[in-house]
Parts: C-alpha cells; sequence; structure tokens
C-alpha cells in the first residue's frame, strides 16, 4: 500500500528539524496518522500500564524569579507555605500505603542549609519508613553537585529539571538575565543530574509568546540528544502576577497550546520509545480528561496531587490550576474507573521507573 508523505516521515528513524516542524504542524489525517502512530510506539516499548507520583507541592517559598511563574519570588500577593516533617511523611505514607510506588516532592527554589537539610531528613525518613520501597523523584530545582548527591545517596533516585526552553535566546525572554536564572547553569546542573546517577527528567512549556515550532522542534532534539529519562512537559498558561502576563495577546488560544503539547508528547514517544513521560497537571487544566488524552498519545506517568488540602490553592502556578474537592482515596477510584475506559491500568506497587535508564 503506497505510503501518504506523512507516514513516510513517521516511519523514518530519525527526524531533521525540519521534519518536527512539518508533524508539529500537522492537523487533521496527519494529525491522527501522527498519534495512531505514536500509540503504536508506546504499547510497544512501555505498554499501557501507568505509573503513579503522588505529588507533594512541598513548598512555594522560592528565591528566583521566573517571569511565568506564579510563586515566584517577587509575586507579594502569594501566601507563602512549607509543609513540616509530619506532613510530608504523612503524605508519604499515604503514596506508600496506597500502592503509588512513588512520590514525586516539588518545590520553589531555595539554597539555604535548613532547606537542603529538611529535605535530606524527609528522603532518610521515607526510605526507613517504607523499608525503601517508595521511589522519590525531587523537583527542586538547581542545586550544587554535592547537595545532588547528598540526596541521592539519602535516598532520591530521579530528579525533574525543566529546561523551560532549549533556546538561549527564548530563555532569556522569560527569565531575568542574571547570574540566578543563568542558562548555562541550568545546563550545568542538568549535568550533574546525570553525572550524580539520578533518573534525571527535562521538559520545556508548550506556547509560550515568542516561542515558534522551530523552537519546539529544537527542543526535542535537546531532549533526543541529552538522552533524557523522563520528561514532564505541558502547556505554558497565564497568570495575572507575572511579568509575562503583558504578553498574553501574542499567545496561541489555549486549544492550540493544549494540541500542540499533544504533538509533543508523541513525537516525544516516537523519538524516545522507552522513557518516561508525564501527562502534566496543566492539561488538565486546560481540558478535564487531557491527562487521558496523553496518555493515549505517549505518555505513561501520572501524577495524582496528594499535597494536604489547605495548602493547595497556594501553590498557585497559573490560572485555573485544578484542585480536586474529593478525598486523595476518592480521587484514585475515580482516576482507575478514567484509566480503564481508555485501555489503561495503573501499575500499582511498582515504583515505574525508566527502562531507558535501566538500559
Ligand atoms: N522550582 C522548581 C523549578 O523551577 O525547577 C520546581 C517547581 S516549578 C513550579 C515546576 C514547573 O512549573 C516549572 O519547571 C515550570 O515549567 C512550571 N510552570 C511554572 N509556571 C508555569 C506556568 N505559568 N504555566 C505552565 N507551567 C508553569
Ligand atoms: Fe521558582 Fe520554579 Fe517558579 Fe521559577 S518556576 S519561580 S524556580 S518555583
Amino acid at each position: 500500500m503506497n505510503q501518504t508523505p506523512m507516514q513516510s516521515i513517521l516511519h523514518k528513524p530519525e527526524f531533521s528539524q525540519a521534519e518536527l516542524v512539518q508533524l508539529l504542524n500537522a492537523s487533521g489525517d496527519e494529525e491522527k496518522a501522527l498519534f495512531s502512530y505514536a500509540s503504536e510506539v508506546k504499547q510497544q516499548h512501555v505498554g499501557n500500564t501507568v505509573y503513579l507520583r503522588g505529588l507533594i507541592e512541598f513548598s512555594n517559598i522560592c528565591e528566583k524569579n521566573c517571569y511565568y511563574c506564579g510563586i515566584r519570588r517577587d509575586n507579594t500577593s502569594t501566601h507563602r507555605y512549607c509543609l513540616t516533617n509530619g506532613e510530608v511523611l504523612e503524605a508519604i505514607r499515604f503514596a506508600h500505603e496506597n500502592g503509588f510506588g512513588s512520590v514525586a516532592i516539588q518545590s520553589g527554589e531555595l539554597s539555604s542549609d535548613a532547606f537542603i537539610r529538611k529535605i535530606d531528613f524527609i528522603l532518610k525518613e521515607a526510605m526507613r519508613m517504607t523499608n525503601r520501597e517508595i521511589g522519590i523523584t525531587l523537583s527542586c530545582g538547581e542545586q550544587s553537585e554535592e547537595v545532588y548527591r547528598r540526596w541521592f545517596e539519602s535516598g532520591a533516585g530521579r530528579y525533574l529539571l525543566r529546561i523551560e526552553s532549549s533556546s538561549e535566546e527564548l530563555y532569556y525572554k522569560i527569565h531575568p538575565k542574571d547570574e540566578t536564572h543563568s542558562f548555562t547553569k541550568r545546563l550545568n546542573a542538568l549535568e550533574a543530574l546525570k553525572k550524580t546517577g539520578y533518573q534525571t527528567g527535562t521538559g520545556v512549556m508548550i506556547g509560550l509568546p515568542f516561542q515558534t515550532a522551530g523552537h519546539l522542534a529544537s527542543d526535542l532534539l535537546f531532549m533526543k540528544q541529552f538522552d533524557i529519562d523522563m520528561c514532564g512537559m505541558g502547556p505554558y498558561i497565564e497568570h495575572t502576577q507575572t511579568p509575562l502576563y503583558k504578553n498574553r495577546s501574542e499567545l496561541i488560544p489555549l486549544q492550540e497550546r493544549f494540541a500542540l503539547s499533544l504533538k509533543m508528547v508523541a513525537l516525544l514517544r516516537i523519538l524516545m520509545p522507552d522513557i518516561n513521560i508525564a501527562a502534566t497537571t496543566a492539561l488538565q487544566s486546560i481540558e478535564k480528561n487531557g491527562r487521558e488524552k496523553a496518555l493515549c498519545v505517549g505518555a505513561n506517568v501520572l501524577m495524582p496531587n496528594i499535597t494536604p488540602k489547605q495548602y493547595r490553592d497556594d501553590y498557585f502556578l497559573y490560572q485555573n490550576k485544578p484542585v480536586s474537592q474529593q478525598s486523595n482515596e476518592d480521587d484514585l477510584r475515580f482516576l482507575e474507573q478514567q484509566l480503564k475506559s481508555i485501555g489503561h491500568e495503573i501499575g500499582y506497587f511498582k515504583q515505574g521507573n525508566s527502562k531507558h535508564y535501566r538500559k
């Protein structure tokens, strides 16, 4: 049977930047062909098991001032919090007992000794409490190689540090250009994580002002070339109390950011068949079943929020961030049903480490 031009690109062993741009611009039948091929690749390499990481939004106190983020240092209208050790350990206990297999601890970036020691203590306690059964992903920003090593030795096996954009020029349009927001430092931090031995994850925001399909194609090639083990990427969503809000008229509509994000997930699955790819919360804030759609085109990890409810409104990164009113147990049962309806199942009691890393 004759292949369409899209199918002949899709089945090539590698994609050029121009081909990736073409694929990112796919619509209608071409987009369907892309999604269906990505879903095939996913089935072949990682199957239909979805691994859970109970997301603990540890603290919204941050030393940085990224132009897009609602919890940036200079946003004085944010009520700041940091969970107590007991609250974090209770969330970890919940995840462990309910078969999550893993948790992800995410927070604003702090470099103080107190912060470093607190994370270290929590890691050690979590390992002791769960007999090393719980997998832990950290996403606590840029730290020194020494700190990364300390946390790794205390029990964190994975680290997620988004490059946000692999274009240095675009990076400095969405971050201040200074010592604390250095693109080179970000790259070096990613290298340090890999060198330390973490399953290393990165990702980008999709649909940023000033961003083109060319930028996104280069982001995909960057992730491939860096040989990441996992990825968390999702749509950029504006927040009124941030400097980037003034550029909102330049944004593509939310639905287009959503569609583009699905294509990014699908293409990354084709480029890197055995890595872990998260279906991120930002997708769900645009479409209620956005995460399920991402699972159907290549994602294999979900991060249900298990932060104590009273703090969730304060971890306000962008508009319309979903906050469930249900109990964590009810959320889990609901998720299980949703996943069943799309032919997926939860990998209960499994850490769900990246197959790519294990190789
Ligand atoms: N502070 C750590 C860091 O920046 O790596 C981890 C926490 S930070 C809140 C996690 C991610 O949130 C960032 O990497 C960024 O991509 C995402 N984020 C922040 N503001 C966002 C926005 N307005 N829309 C979508 N994602 C956003
Ligand atoms: Fe802080 Fe991370 Fe938000 Fe930047 S993205 S302001 S480092 S929490």
